[in-house]
């Protein structure tokens, strides 16, 4: 986008050490335009990038939430204020600055602007390549009003999810885009089906496919689609971007996608120096739990024989060492705990009920269920080799 009479000078001074400005825009809230955004920088920064990530969506600033940043202060240096750094991510998000993340942001429209246009034009960001912007959602004043103060904006990133009414929403923010010569790298569609957090399965749960459609019809690349993975809510929770955690996952693939979108719009890149990748726990050490009776996997998960502890290497797909430990006396939360400090990362079971799963889950520990009673090496040997069959959950109680 051209720079116009709306253009702020001092954000423009201030802005011009970030070499490219990629705006993240929804039709609406709630779709996951926050996520996108935060996984976003973060995969920049593990790329080698030095990047950014601003928070402008004065509604509702989840960014310092999703970052873990809600006891952070931004600095102040020679009359600017100067952003919150985390894993090579510097940031700034209005939510940094509100007393408690509960206070709500109720604003008038001038002063939503002024509040706008200072947060752009009184931060020093330093040598930035990249600088992702969350933007307020929809396709009113809002979003308009940063896009005018940036100048140029070198990328936008629509984020929608499959419903048709969501369908409606990126049209507009394509076509508010066009108008404003804001370049579209692309349309990812959020949610658009749910990983099993068991058996990591993909079960279509809205109709799918309405993004990649619009995106054929309006001419710009569509990216991808992000699965509802409740692994994702729970890294925004904790504070943590996802793809960290979870760098094999559908969704931190999908992130690779628009990386490599936003490199090959950039004409002046030069070949990153990429960070350590980020190696997901379950890559570092990985011990496999099998409940064990009479040799073999037993359906009945709290009254077991015994354990059988399977180190695996990850990357070779090899068992490396089975160690078996006697099951502990049967006490309600006692066994999530006990595997944890043995170092379990996943149990695969045939049957258990639901609490005792989230009692796992607590314990940072994944379950499968519905495995059948084979060895422990053959079923780890089967979920290795990616064929592990799972049925039903024998034991639901
Ligand atoms: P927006 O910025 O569009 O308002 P957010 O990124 O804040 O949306 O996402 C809204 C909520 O949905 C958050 O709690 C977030 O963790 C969750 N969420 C977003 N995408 C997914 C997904 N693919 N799977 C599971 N939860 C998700």
């Amino acid at each position: 986008m051209a720079s116009n009479d709306f253009s702020n000078q001092s954000v423009l001074d201030r802005m011009r050490s970030v070499r490219r400005k990629i705006l993240v825009l929804s039709g609406k809230g709630g779709v996951g335009k926050s996520t996108v955004a935060v996984n976003l920088a973060a995969a920049l920064a593990i790329a080698g990038r030095k990047a950014g990530l601003l928070d402008v969506d004065i509604h509702g600033p989840s960014v310092p939430t999703m970052l873990g940043l809600e006891a952070k202060q931004p600095g102040f240096e020679d009359g600017a204020i100067v952003p919150v750094e985390i894993d090579g991510i510097k940031v700034l998000s209005l939510g940094l600055f509100l007393r408690s993340p509960d206070d709500p942001v109720i604003w008038r429209g001038p002063m939503k602007m002024n509040a706008i246009r200072q947060f752009l034009a009184d931060v020093s960001w330093g040598e930035l390549d990249v600088l992702v912007i969350d933007s307020p959602p929809g396709t009113g004043d809002e979003p308009l009003s940063v896009c005018q103060l940036l100048g140029t904006v070198d990328g936008a990133i629509v984020v929608t999810t499959p419903q048709k009414v969501s369908a409606v929403d990126v049209r507009k923010s394509i076509s508010f885009c066009r108008e404003l010569k804001v370049p579209v790298l692309g349309v990812v569609e959020n949610m658009s089906g749910f990983v099993c957090p068991n058996c990591g399965t993909v079960t279509a749960v809205l109709r799918e496919g309405g993004g990649r459609r619009i995106a054929e019809d309006m001419g710009v690349p569509f990216l991808g689609s992000i699965p509802l993975d409740p692994r994702i809510a729970e890294s925004g929770d904790a504070g943590r971007a996802y793809i960290r955690d979870f760098a094999d996952s559908p969704a931190a693939r999908i992130m690779g996608e628009i990386v490599k979108s936003i490199e090959s719009s950039d004409p002046g890149a030069v070949p990153p120096v990429p960070r350590e990748r980020p190696v997901s726990k379950e890559e570092q050490s990985m011990k496999i739990a099998v409940p064990v009776s009479d040799g073999k996997l037993s359906m009945h998960f709290g009254h077991c024989e015994r354990f059988a502890l399977v180190e695996v290497d990850p990357a070779a797909k090899k068992i490396v060492r089975r160690e078996d430990l006697e099951a502990p006396p049967h006490e309600p939360g006692l066994l999530p705990r006990w595997l944890a400090d043995k170092g379990a990362n996943l149990v695969i079971a045939g049957g258990m009920g639901r609490r005792a799963q989230d009692l796992f889950a607590d314990s940072g520990i994944r379950v499968i269920v519905g495995a059948p009673a084979g060895s422990p090496e053959a079923v780890v040997g089967d979920y290795l080799a990616g064929r592990l069959e799972t049925g039903e959950n024998v034991c639901d109680h």
